[in-house]
């Protein structure tokens, strides 16, 4: 079984902003801030434990908890969603087995790199991936989606104001990469509004602690240049 942290390192913004414009697919995004955050090797563990560990990541860059608000459908209260690590199902290890010597391992972060771009394709190419035992063939979609353990899906809560069931889409990945994104594009913001306002050069501010640079770039943005 593999330990989820509590706790993962905090990576700096602006080497976080340098990294990421790398990445070409959202899950390239993601390894490259779980390894930002010290995690070794995150491509090679299961999608259930990454999404678990986004969600330690997601606290380390912005210093709270992922959290969502829904509407519910009944009587149109809003209603908070948290999803921190401890909100969530803990990873157990899992294959699925479909038949005598054919079974199927949750997929881990590099079998989902440099798939097919055809859908039908891809799903193919996947179960080929995480196939287990000596058995030709014999292995289907429904055995990956009960061996895998990703934080995507749809969640059910009870309305907080009528107690009526509320079902909403949630996809960690997605939702922890669109969130440290807009994070990082503050420091954007900020090494602009001090380089306009003090002219000094971008290494030297990319180089600021990231408290003072937020501070400098608060100050720099409310007294007219
Ligand atoms: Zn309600």
């Amino acid at each position: 079984m593999i330990e989820v942290p509590g706790v993962l390192v905090a990576p700096s913004r602006v080497m976080l902003l340098r990294l990421l414009s790398d990445a070409s697919t959202e899950l390239d995004e993601v390894l490259t801030l779980l390894g930002a955050c010290g995690v070794p090797g995150c491509a090679d563990l299961p999608i259930g434990v990454i999404d678990r560990l986004l969600l330690v990541a997601h606290r380390a860059v912005t210093g709270r908890d992922l959290e969502l608000v829904v509407s519910c459908p009944a009587c149109g209260a809003l209603s908070e969603l948290p999803l921190g690590a401890s909100d969530v199902p803990s990873h157990t290890p899992r294959c699925s087995w479909c038949g005598p010597g054919a079974g199927v391992r949750e997929p881990v972060g590099a079998d989902l790199l440099g798939l097919p771009v055809d859908g039908a394709e891809a799903a193919r190419e996947l179960l080929r991936r995480c196939s287990v035992g000596p058995a030709e063939g014999g292995r289907d979609q429904a055995a990956l989606d009960r061996a895998e353990q990703s934080l995507c899906g749809n969640v059910r809560v009870a309305c907080t104001s009528c107690r009526g069931p509320i079902e909403h889409y949630v996809d960690v990945q997605h939702l922890v990469a669109t969130a440290v994104a807009s994070a990082v594009a503050d420091v954007d913001v900020e090494v602009h509004l001090i380089a306009s306002r003090y002219k000094w050069d971008l290494s030297t501010i990319e180089l600021l602690p990231e408290k003072r640079r937020a501070r400098l770039a608060a100050l720099a943005a409310g007294v007219p240049g």
